[in-house]
């Protein structure tokens, strides 16, 4: 089903109608893919009556690192971008839990060599959690191996990048799965389609580190960071081989949009006893306070839009 994007949009520094919302069909950006996307979460806190925005200047200061990566002529100050997205909520009157998407963009026609000028989009979605939450995911290992650092890194989120996850994907729910994981040229463990991936081992957290060709993904690290201090855990971050997948006890991905996903069965295979285990409850738990803020602990992840 396609997502309902809220009927207000951020444009260039304005906002403006969803149907008026575009760009040339001759753009570096839709030639090329010259963009670099962030897709981030707003949680509405019923109590406070607020809505606040995860890790806003975190999201914007990887897409400043990804416009820089990618030679961009004209990088927007990060306060511009951070305003985007509260201009965005406020246009819409949001007061729900909403996910947002904001694109920087080549908006310039001409050849390969183009670098501007930046053009900014940014819309919203309200959605609140996937069923999956709950019940967990399936997965397959896909066939399209993950795009590596020194041809397409995927450390910068470039929207051509996504061709790659798209292939995964399409082809997961093909073959009757919820989704994929990836493996690097290597055939190491690098990240699922959307989100990173986590393994419990013997109460012990183990991801891929940020070499494994992942994004550098703001909720992998929130979660280390609250499975070591809230939860008191031990993470490892480390090459992980494909048969040790079959030895975790417990596996989720995690993502500003996924989540905290328990995946139950890679490639038909359980993981565990098949079902969410107890750590990834407590991870759940642990972000999820922190992202609604019913917890004083990292306030300071938490841009208030109200
Ligand atoms: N990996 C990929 C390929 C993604 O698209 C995402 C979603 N942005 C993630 C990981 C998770 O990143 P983050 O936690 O920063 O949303």
């Amino acid at each position: 089903m396609p997502v309902t994007t809220e009927p207000r949009m951020y444009l260039n520094g304005k906002i403006v109608d969803y149907a008026d919302c575009k760009v040339h069909a001759f753009s570096s950006a839709v030639k090329y893919g010259a963009g670099v996307f962030e897709g981030l979460r707003g949680y509405w806190n019923d109590q406070a009556k607020q809505l606040y925005v995860f890790r806003l200047r975190e999201h914007m200061e990887r897409l400043r690192f990804g416009l820089k990566a990618m030679r961009y002529a004209d990088i927007p100050p990060l306060a511009e971008l951070e305003r985007a997205i509260v201009e965005v909520s406020r246009a819409n009157n949001i007061r729900a839990t909403a996910h947002f998407r904001l694109i920087a963009f080549l908006d310039g026609d001409d050849e390969l060599a183009t670098v501007g000028p930046t053009g900014v989009v940014a819309g919203a979605v309200v959605r609140g959690s996937s069923p999956r939450i709950e019940s967990g995911m399936t997965a397959m290992i896909s066939s399209y191996t993950r795009i590596a650092d020194n041809a397409m890194p995927p450390r910068v989120k470039c929207t051509a990048n996504y061709v790659n996850n798209r292939a995964a994907e399409l082809e997961a729910r093909a073959a009757g799965y919820d989704g994929a994981l990836m493996l690097t040229q290597e055939g190491k463990l690098s990240e699922a389609s959307g989100a990173c991936c986590f393994l419990v081992r013997n109460g012990k957290l183990i991801t891929p580190d940020l070499a494994s060709d992942i994004l550098e993904s703001i909720t992998r690290e929130t979660v280390i960071e609250l499975a070591r201090t809230t939860l008191g855990l031990t993470v490892e971050e480390r090459r992980i081989d494909r048969s040790e997948l079959v030895a975790a006890d417990e596996m989720f991905a995690c993502g500003s949009g996924w989540e905290v996903i328990p995946i139950v069965s890679v490639g038909r295979i359980d993981v565990g006893a098949g079902k969410p285990g107890p750590v990834t409850r407590a991870v759940q738990k642990a972000y999820f306070d922190v992202v609604h803020g019913r917890t004083n602990q990292h306030a300071g992840w938490l841009t208030p839009v109200w």
